[in-house]
């Protein structure tokens, strides 16, 4: 899908359908985590979706799950500063992944 301009970059052709293991992975790990999310990616069952490309899904889906992982990690209430420290750490290990095939 075109026009909303955060995208522009996967107009290429092609581009869109990079993202498509990020949605697929981001829905599937949402889902395992109680997020309803609907099956509705391009190439579901006719009927089911909604128009929207592989990167609009994979943005939605990652927003779902820093939602989800903000409420869980309030649950916990860990010690102040140490999610900090570890996300630091893991956004360290991720330097080099651009999340496409
Ligand atoms: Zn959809």
């Amino acid at each position: 899908m075109t026009g909303n301009g955060w995208h522009d970059h996967v107009a290429a052709p092609g581009a869109d359908e990079s993202w498509a293991p990020l949605a697929k992975a981001a829905r599937h790990a949402a889902v395992s985590l109680g997020y309803p999310a609907a099956p509705c990616l391009p190439g579901e069952p006719e009927g089911a979706t909604c128009d929207h490309g592989y990167a609009d899904h994979a943005l939605a889906y990652l927003v779902a799950l820093k939602a989800i992982a903000d409420r869980a990690i309030a649950l916990l209430a860990p010690p102040p500063g140490l999610a900090d420290d570890l996300y630091a750490g893991v956004a360290a290990e991720l330097a080099g992944w651009d999340g496409r095939a």
